[in-house]
């Protein structure tokens, strides 16, 4: 009788650079491969996360025949039925780092179900990464050193003539959500990870440290939602990096996605609580109206409203405004910035707790090699620095599509500011900087360090 081993899709739906596939299809003459539904996660994901994991499913299935077999239910209890059912001889997976991949893998040990771990979805898997002596990290430079000089293996061949199982009809339920009405998600999955990546090394890369910082122009890579669901491994992206300045740039921002889910691996807490404690116990407001003008992107400053529409169309917004719209939510409404992350993880298609977490905690000041707390960012002055034409600012306000650029950022000084229905500012950021200052104060942080930084 056929040997099958299992093969269970992650995080990493992908073919090509992924060695676990490769130790599964090894392991036997034939391998089923299967990715379990959690109900209750895509309930809780929202419409854009559920679209796109869809999406990435339904090419996935295309580019193994038709053979990805998708069970609902818990993942201890799908495993134990899927090997009894089928003769399973060996199970393979790659690690996962955020708490719900880590929580998954503590409950099948639990239950005594063995599984063979290859790999991660980082390039240098978190915890591998330590001081001379051996403790962790928690600043950025020295670590993106140190993760340089530890560095990571190459690409992963694609498997060649793999064996798949035909699963039974009735374990092959794929998800049909579809995008909420009139939204456009990026296209998912591998190949359009791939096309995306080779796209982007012929155009923007070469400028990339100076056009990373525009909205108003693709300047990124927008790989963002395909490293999320693995459908790229950096590792495939940092071979391909050379020295020039732009690509070493681009080299950094992937160390940060590994840096934070290094710090997430040592702080587990932070995915929900502050990393610098002493921050729990400012004083901020609760979340009312003002809280509802900013999730709505009608908050009356343009480039904070521009962002968060373009969150709430695209599933996605630039670096630069995400830390723009944060800082306006913790320094101007001073609301908690878990408030900020729940928000962003509900419409984001690339949403990532330790990216995201620690994204909020760095704008907030209470995070690892955090933008000091009473660095307030204006958002005025932000917008009219990144955003100099105010194209991004028309292309997601069409409110005030008819300003000129120098008019475009701050509509209540000129006369026709108000004419398409565009909102007054909800508050007065200076007044709101001197506000959050003071408050900083009352915990008295201004010049302590952070209790974890040792750097
Ligand atoms: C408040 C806030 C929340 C964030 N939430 C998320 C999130 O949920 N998921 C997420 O992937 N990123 C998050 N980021 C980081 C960053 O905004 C996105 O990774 C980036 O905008 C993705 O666009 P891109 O692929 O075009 O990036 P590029 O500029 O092309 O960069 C290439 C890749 O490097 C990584 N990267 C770049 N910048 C950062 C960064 N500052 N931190 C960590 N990784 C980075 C990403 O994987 C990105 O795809 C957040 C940042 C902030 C300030």
């Amino acid at each position: 009788m056929a040997r099958r081993s299992l093969f269970w899709f992650r995080r990493d739906l992908r073919l090509s650079d992924n060695p676990a596939l490769l130790d599964a299809l090894a392991a036997a003459d034939e391998t089923l491969l299967l990715f379990i539904m959690d109900e209750a996660v895509a309930e809780r994901a929202g419409e854009f996360r559920r679209a796109y994991l869809a999406a990435s499913l339904a090419k996935l299935d295309e580019s193994v025949g038709g053979k990805l077999a998708v069970i609902s239910g818990s993942v201890g209890a799908v495993l134990q039925d899927v090997i009894a059912r089928y003769g399973i001889t060996s199970v393979h997976a790659a690690r996962e780092y955020a708490p719900y991949g880590v929580a998954a893998e503590a409950e099948l040990a639990e239950i005594g179900i063995q599984v063979e771990y290859t790999g991660s979805g980082y390039a240098v898997a978190p915890g591998r990464v330590r001081k001379p002596d051996q403790t962790n990290y928690r600043v950025y430079t020295p670590f993106y050193r140190a993760w340089l000089s530890h560095g990571w293996r190459d690409p992963a061949p694609a498997p060649k003539d793999p064996r798949f199982v035909t699963p039974d009809p009735l374990d092959r339920i794929l998800p049909s959500w579809s995008s909420p009405s009139g939204i456009e998600l990026q296209e998912a999955g591998e190949e359009a990870a791939l096309d995306r990546w080779r796209a982007y090394q012929s155009g923007g890369l070469s400028s990339y440290d100076e056009a990373r910082n525009i909205p108003g122009i693709p300047g990124t890579s927008r790989l963002s939602p395909h490293l999320r669901w693995g459908e790229i491994h950096p590792r495939t992206l940092l071979a391909e990096l050379n020295q020039s300045s732009a690509q070493q740039v681009f080299r950094k921002e992937i160390a940060w996605r590994e840096f934070y889910a290094d710090v997430l691996h040592h702080y587990p807490h932070t995915s929900r609580g502050y990393y610098a404690p002493n921050y729990a116990a400012m004083r901020y407001d609760k979340p009312g109206a003002q809280f509802a003008a900013w999730c709505t992107g009608k908050t009356g400053y343009p480039i904070v409203d521009a962002g968060m529409r373009q969150l709430r169309r695209e599933g996605w917004m630039h670096n630069r405004v995400r830390m723009i719209v944060a800082s306006f939510l913790v320094k101007d409404l001073h609301i908690e910035w878990q408030y900020g992350a729940n928000f962003f993880m509900k419409f984001l298609i690339d949403n990532d707790v330790a990216s995201n977490s620690h994204g909020w905690q760095w704008t907030a000041g209470c995070g690892t090699d955090a933008s000091p707390y009473y660095r307030v960012f204006n958002p005025t002055e932000q917008g009219r620095r990144f955003d100099p034409q105010g194209t991004y600012i028309r292309k997601y306000v069409p409110e005030l599509a008819h300003l000129s650029a120098s008019d475009i950022h701050a509509p209540w000084e000129v006369l026709d500011g108000f004419r398409h229905g565009y909102p007054a500012p909800i508050v007065d950021h200076a007044q709101e900087r001197l506000e959050s200052l003071a408050r900083l104060e009352e915990i008295k942080v201004a010049k302590e360090p952070y209790p974890h930084q040792n750097v």
